[in-house]
């Protein structure tokens, strides 16, 4: 019999080897009952009330003829038992074979969605043509970090384009609000290639950038043996459109490489490739995004307010914080937004003459500050401008802005929340770690009005949720704005262009997914369509989706 226990709980300093001990004193059985006790999921319950504590998702099996009758619902100290089907297997990727492949399927983008559509495809016997813009992680670390220290930009080369895409310089959340049956199986890959196995567990995992550097790198030597061939420095510069089909594209204005399917992962940061599609026909819509600042606290004063007088203690890892407000006044939603415990703020310039924020750490989230987005919705009718593209225009005009107040070198715009809140004059700053650096700078000059209103009464809210919030400690920094796609591909129900067969526009920059991990599993649902999409050609047998 398998049962599953959820809500059992351990205080601070007790460790998960007293989890069998617990498991067979609340079913009242001998621990010798349980053959196998599995954490399915582990998360940390914060409550400024009482100490923090663990709490457990658990499948246990017990020895066969030992009887349990599950009772429903939860027991006094909130703990539930039902019965399972079974132990929950390894995750598997979505599976089967291909009788005739006929001409390579090319994936553009070696981000998230690209890498694990080329993986389910390779996995499936159609082993892909990988191009990626940008550069392999070393050189392209190179690059990133020659941005930081000198303020020089490669525009082909940075925190968004090249090997493992906008998630390789990040905190590596593995966050997701969408449902679905592969979560798992992306969670189990990265496992594979390098990531902690806490992943597979913890409610609110993460990597750190430096462990998502060598998860690339693996990933790319994985598709490799599997048959694909991946080219750097390969940009999709042009798409050749025949009778509302794709047959081909252009690579660095010069190669012509025949396809007939393409699955177009590009991300939301290649404004050149949306001009191309629009250029070319393809059908495109603006999309509702969110744009604001970064806050950076030092992590000790987020410990104290989340952990109190527990803050400090070994078993706890640096504290995060979600928070929300609706401005019913202003009909706004202001919230915090990729939150990077123990990371830093980092300059993700994209393209010439523009400041972008956001925030990255390393697996031990071991910095001595805390930062979080926080941010404003943006409709489609603030855009202004008209068209599909109107977001792409928006969004540059206050990153220019931002360049501008920050002195023109790719420093950011900083300022103290305290002045920001007190539409004061900046008064000098504390310790910050933004790179490449940091002026101080009046904030509401480069947001929209209505973005400045609705973050300052967001931040009130934000202190009245948790009190300590509005600090003179704590610093803004300008601007974040890629916080997701102001532009769609339109795309129908078969994963192709409306417009375009062939076309598979998928991931962030397709603006159905955002995050790594549901970036990683629009890619699989890319790849998926393209094996649907060949119809008799295709035939299912098993086969294991990430073969070692
Ligand atoms: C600093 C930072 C921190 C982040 N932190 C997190 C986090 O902690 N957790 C989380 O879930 N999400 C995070 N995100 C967001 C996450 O990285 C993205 O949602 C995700 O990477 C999107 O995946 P994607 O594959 O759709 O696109 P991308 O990752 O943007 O990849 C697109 C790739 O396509 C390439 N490309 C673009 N145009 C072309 C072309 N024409 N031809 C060939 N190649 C092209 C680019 O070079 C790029 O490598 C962060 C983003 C940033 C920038």
């Amino acid at each position: 019999m398998v049962l599953k226990i959820n809500g059992l709980t351990l205080a601070l300093g007790e460790r998960e080897d007293l989890l069998p001990a617990r498991v067979a004193a609340l079913l009242g059985l001998s621990e010798g009952a349980i053959t196998d006790l599995r954490v399915i999921r582990r998360s940390i319950d914060v409550r400024r009330s009482r100490p923090p504590r663990f709490v457990f998702l658990l499948a246990v099996r017990l020895v066969d003829g030992v009887g349990w009758r599950p009772s429903p619902g939860r027991n006094a100290s909130g703990v539930s038992v039902t019965e399972a089907p079974d132990i929950p297997e390894k995750p598997q990727g979505p599976s089967g074979g291909v009788l005739n492949p006929g001409r390579r399927p090319v994936v553009a983008g070696c981000g998230p969605a690209g890498l694990f559509a080329a993986l389910t495809l390779a996995a499936n016997g159609m082993p892909v043509l990988l191009l990626e813009r940008g550069k392999a992680v070393p050189e392209r670390l190179s690059d990133v970090r020659a941005f930081w220290e000198t303020g020089v930009l490669n525009p082909e080369s940075h925190v968004h384009f090249g090997e493992g895409g906008a998630g390789t310089f990040s905190d590596g959340k593995l966050t997701t609000r969408v449902k679905n049956p592969y979560t798992a199986w992306v969670k189990r890959v990265l496992a594979d290639m390098g990531a902690p196995a806490d992943i597979l567990t913890d409610a609110r995992s993460h990597i750190g950038t430096d462990r998502l550097r060598e998860i690339v790198v693996n990933l790319r030597h994985r598709l490799i043996g599997m048959g694909c061939e991946i080219r750097f420095g390969a940009h999709v510069t042009d798409f050749l459109i025949r009778q509302r089909k794709l047959v081909g594209i252009i690579v660095n204005d010069s190669e012509e490489i025949r396809a007939d399917r393409l699955i177009l992962a590009t991300g939301q940061s290649a404004a050149d490739t949306y001009r191309k599609l629009a250029e070319r026909g393809v059908a495109l819509g603006p999309k509702a995004f969110a744009v604001g600042l970064r806050i950076e606290h030092p992590q000790e004063s987020i410990n104290r307010i989340q952990y109190g007088r527990w803050a400090g203690h070994p078993d706890l890892s640096p504290a995060d914080y979600f928070l929300t407000a609706k401005i019913k006044a202003l009909n706004r939603s202001v919230y915090s937004f990729c939150m990077c415990p123990g990371g830093m703020v980092i300059g993700c310039s994209a393209e010439a003459g523009g400041v972008i924020t956001n925030g990255m750490s390393r697996f031990r989230r071991d910095s001595p500050y805390a930062n979080s987005a926080v941010v404003v919705n943006v409709r489609v009718e603030d855009l202004g401008g008209e068209g599909p593209l109107a977001g792409l225009a928006f969004r540059r005009h206050w990153e220019e802005r931002a360049f501008r107040a920050g002195g023109g070198d790719y420093c950011a715009p900083v300022q103290r929340l305290t002045d920001f809140l007190a539409g004061k004059d900046h008064s000098p700053i504390g310790r910050c770690s933004f790179l490449p650096g940091v002026r101080e700078a009046d904030l509401r000059d480069v947001l929209p009005p209505f973005v400045v209103e609705a973050l300052k009464r967001g931040f009130a809210e934000f202190e009245r949720k948790m009190p300590g919030f509005i600090t003179g400690e704590a610093h803004l920094i300008g601007v974040e704005t890629r916080t997701s796609s102001p532009v769609r591909i339109l795309r129908g129900e078969d994963g192709q262009g409306v417009n375009v067969a062939g076309l598979f526009p998928c991931g962030e920059g397709a603006g159905y997914a955002g995050g790594i991990v549901s970036s990683a599993l629009d890619g699989i649902r890319a790849a998926e369509r393209i094996k649907a999409s060949m119809g008799t050609d295709f035939k299912s047998v098993p086969i294991d989706a990430c073969p070692h």
